[in-house]
């Protein structure tokens, strides 16, 4: 049985209307009621927060957000931060996500800022890396990844960083119907694991949790979950119904387990 709890994470992106949100988010709640044996987490569009944490209240559901700022409150037009987002219910907050990088100039310094913020607030980060099909040709996907776990986690510790999530999503296979193969996934996972142990001491790093993200679908997530370092999945497309979220999530519970 592997010693990380798995967890099956929703980023609904730029979808869904109010209405839309809830009767998604009422549906996955109804499956995973008081608890399964993986976490379960939804993370819908801002102006849904509110309507989900009703729908998901009384479940184990999590409610995430997908992207902060890094102060508390200020002239910052437009932006969201970690005590707002815990004042809406959310337990997690997605962070880095290549959508963030590639089109609102997200850095790894501004991940950093980001991933420290929302631990102050005891808001769990869900730190997103992964490499370009660019990257990855130039056999540079364990240079950019370590690269970018390494750069949002620097000076904290441990502690600090106890209950952060990281996510590898190779940005190749993210809303293209390509996956990373599980062995390929599997050893970048297992390299993420091996460098936060020399960075942060081998103990946090064998109890972090290390999702698979890039077109998990229920046809490929039993076997993503079947490797070693592989905790769970964030997932976008395919968590959109409930149709094919609930069998990713019973995957999960099938990681858990085996
Ligand atoms: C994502 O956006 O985090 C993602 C993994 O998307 P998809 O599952 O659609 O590839």
């Amino acid at each position: 049985m592997t010693p990380r709890k798995p967890m099956i994470a929703g980023n609904w992106k730029l979808h869904n209307t109010i209405a839309q949100s809830k009767e998604l988010a009422r549906a996955i709640a109804a499956h995973v009621g008081q608890g399964l044996a993986c976490d379960v987490v939804v993370a819908p569009v801002a102006t849904s927060l509110s309507a989900v944490r009703e729908a998901i209240d009384g479940t184990a559901v999590g409610l995430s957000a997908q992207n902060t700022y890094w102060e508390d409150s200020g002239a910052f037009t437009g932006e969201l931060s970690p005590l707002l987002l815990l004042d809406a219910g959310c337990g997690y907050c997605i962070v880095g996500h290549s959508e963030r990088r590639q089109y609102f100039g997200e850095t790894d310094a501004g991940v950093r800022k980001k991933v420290a913020a929302l631990l102050v607030h005891k808001v769990v980060p869900i730190v997103c890396i992964g490499e370009s099909l660019e990257q990855r040709e130039a056999g540079k996907t364990l240079d950019v990844v370590l690269g970018q776990i390494e750069a949002a986690t620097d000076g904290l510790d441990a502690v600090a960083l106890a209950p952060l999530v990281v996510a590898y999503e190779p940005i190749w296979a993210i809303g293209t119907g390509r996956t990373a193969k599980a062995e390929d996934a599997q050893e970048v996972h297992q390299a993420i694991r091996e460098r936060l142990g020399e960075l942060k001491g081998q103990s946090w790093a064998t109890s972090v949790r290390i999702l698979y993200g890039g077109s998990v679908k229920p046809s490929n997530a039993d076997e993503l979950l079947a490797e070693p370092d592989v905790d769970g999945a964030l997932v976008g497309g395919a968590s959109l119904s409930a149709k094919d979220f609930i069998p990713i999530i019973d995957a999960g519970v099938r990681r858990a387990e085996s």
